[in-house]
């Protein structure tokens, strides 16, 4: 493997570094949010979201647990569940994004002692993890299937890559590779024939491998993948798929089982398949996550329709009220497209992370950061109930966001997303630039023929879809500069330095000697428009959905209506009001009998149709106890 230099990247951080591919990714140094959206949660994911992962993990002993191993305690003194090494690995790796976004030397100094409370904890031998081996404890590696020992290590590993890359090279990334040396050790070819339960080690050891040059880590990631589907861990009551051990990766057709659990293996395949050059098993991953896509995925991006194993269900089970849409699947899902996208320049996985982005992951987080949700509905049909600030939830599922749940992976999880935004937005092709996500943003890099070129993009995006690209700096010459019109935009147009031209989605390119000052617009057309199902997706045949651009809408109710006599008028276009969406709609009489069946299709008389205003389904469940629903039901 060539080996990038630790600690001066030129890109100021990037998460996931190919060494060959469609498209090569810019980094938190060379593209800047600077307004909007995205700028207002990163903000607030900064300034909240990162103290309070903090004060919850020192509160409830999560970090104190790195202090216990040292001190030999063991298991009587831990606290928190068997992978909640994880969480605190999480928030260093948010926490080290957020450096490289901001230069804050405190939140720099925070990480630096973060480091040194993890290094307490690590043995001799490069063994780390403070929920086995310990006095009292069960022996390391004695529960490959739940006790997500490899898991935790991954997380570690990505932690100190972030770390790394945004010039925090030192402590961190020589505990991480003494961790993966263990691994390589323990599980290598002369090792333990054995896999982790829970994926992550995969795509963390090939990035650690590609920012360290070490052949050994890849290979170890290969093995891992290669080892997996064979039921080699035990049988699971979910069956192996619950861990995707059912099948081996490259004979499997689509995404199965625990979401997060596939994703992430589905990430480490694409990076080996990336690094080793094993076309075949890019092709079978992407294959499966394009028919996860097709089957298996809710209208906002989310993925997971099974609350008992947190599962993908199967094809077209994607019941809106049993949504489970868990926030780490989304996260997972943007992870995985992004490394397709960068793989094979297909444009289509940069709308995939668009839609998750706008209604996975701004939907999970509470506008002061302190609160998430875990599920993510689409249909909540018991009023939602306020919950303590300052007391942990149980279960996933039906309630409002919350501070705090007793597993609580999302909220780090989200955290590095939205710390590392910026290096999701723009990447380098063979000969100039591509933009993917339309962010008030400043982009500052070289091509690949070393010229310098400067951008500033401005928008109004999500709510206008007017983009405008400025070059405001240039070395000279012309290069060509991509666009991405969704595929849900037809009829834009492309403004360049030469006329207008109609602009179908999918990428558009413009080709021209660029001088400072000249722009480039794209105008999406940002009209509000039902959506219909797939008349396979029984759950929600009958109802249509509304969407504006890439931004779902829902009926959310805060008094009284019950939405689930809500009928909604097809035959009436919608349209913008102030900050919402107007749909002509009415609430029916349909009231209690003994019995919801019979010989006929119930009718109940309605009220005259009449406005109702739907809010962006991101912005649910902010005003107080609500009921909410995405799909409506039609006239
Ligand atoms: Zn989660």
């Amino acid at each position: 493997m060539t080996k990038a230099s630790p600690g001066t990247d030129p890109t100021g951080g990037r998460p996931v570094v190919p060494s060959r591919g469609a498209l090569r990714p810019l980094g938190l140094g060379e593209v800047r949010v600077v307004d909007g959206f995205w700028a207002t949660r990163q903000r607030v994911n900064g300034g909240a979201t990162l103290d309070h992962g903090r004060s919850w993990m020192d509160k409830l002993g999560w970090t104190g647990n790195f202090t216990a191993a040292r001190a030999g305690a063991g298991e009587v003194d831990r606290r928190g569940r068997e992978f909640s090494d994880s969480e605190v690995y999480k928030l260093v790796e948010a926490m080290s994004w957020e450096v490289g976004r901001t230069a804050s030397t405190d939140r720099d100094r925070e990480v630096a002692e973060l480091t040194e409370l993890i290094a307490l904890a690590q043995a001799p031998d490069g063994y780390l993890g403070t929920a086995f081996g310990g006095p009292g404890q069960r022996p390391r590696h004695s529960d490959l299937a739940s006790g997500h020992e490899l898991y935790c290590t991954g997380h570690l590993l990505q932690a100190a890559v972030a770390r790394t890359r945004t010039g925090g090279a030192g402590p961190l990334l020589d505990i991480a590779r003494r961790a993966a040396d263990h691994v390589c050790d323990t599980f290598g070819p002369d090792g333990t024939w054995g896999i982790c339960g829970h994926p992550n080690i995969e795509p963390a050891l090939v990035e650690l491998a590609r920012l360290t040059g070490e052949q050994r880590y890849l290979d170890q990631a290969g093995l891992f993948v290669r080892r997996r589907g064979h039921r080699s861990l035990p049988q699971h009551h979910f069956g192996w798929s619950y861990y995707s051990d059912d099948v081996p990766v490259r004979q499997a057709t689509v995404l199965r089982g625990h979401a997060v659990r596939a994703l992430y293996l589905a990430c480490g395949a694409v990076d080996v398949a990336v690094e080793t050059g094993d076309d075949d098993l890019l092709a079978a991953v992407a294959a499966q996550f394009d028919r996860t896509l097709a089957r298996r995925t809710h209208l906002t991006g989310g993925m997971g329709s099974r609350h008992m194993d947190e599962a993908f269900g199967d094809d077209f089970v994607l019941p809106p009220d049993r949504s489970y849409s868990e926030t780490c699947a989304g996260v997972a899902a943007v992870m995985l497209a992004w490394r397709l996208l960068l793989a094979t320049g297909v444009s289509r996985y940069a709308d995939v992370i668009e839609r998750i982005l706008y209604n996975v992951v701004a939907t999970a987080v509470s506008d002061d950061g302190r609160a998430f949700f875990y599920a993510n509905t689409l249909h909540q049909r018991v009023r939602t109930v306020d919950v303590p600030t300052d007391e942990q939830q149980l279960g996933f599922g039906g309630g409002p966001r919350a501070p705090w749940f007793e597993v609580s992976c999302c909220l780090p999880n989200v955290a590095r997303l939205i710390a590392s935004l910026s290096a999701y937005l723009v990447t380098a092709d063979d000969e100039g630039l591509r933009i993917h996500q339309y962010v008030d943003a400043d982009v500052d890099t070289r091509l690949p023929d070393g010229r310098r070129v400067a951008l500033r993009m401005r928008t109004g995006y999500p709510d206008d879809g007017a983009v405008t690209v400025r070059v405001t700096a240039t070395d000279g010459g012309g290069f060509p500069l991509t666009l991405r019109v969704p595929e849900w935009a037809t009829g834009a147009v492309l403004v360049t330095p030469t006329g207008r031209r109609p602009a179908p989605p999918g990428p558009v390119t413009v080709r021209h000697a660029f001088a400072v000052g000249d722009e480039v617009r794209l105008e999406l057309p940002l009209r509000p428009r039902f959506t219909h199902p797939d008349p396979r997706v029984d759950a929600v045949r009958g109802c249509v959905a509304v969407e504006r651009g890439p931004v779902v809408y829902c009926a959310e109710a805060l008094a009284d209506e019950d939405l689930d006599t809500l009928r909604v008028d097809p035959g009436s276009l919608p349209v913008d009001v102030d900050g919402g969406v107007l749909v002509r709609a009415r609430f029916t009489a349909l009231g209690e009998r003994a019995w919801p069946y019979g010989p006929t299709p119930r009718r109940a008389p309605g009220a005259p149709l009449a406005g109702l205003r739907l809010l962006p389904y991101h912005r649910w469940a902010r005003r107080g106890p609500a009921t909410m629903r995405v799909w409506l039901p039609v006239t």
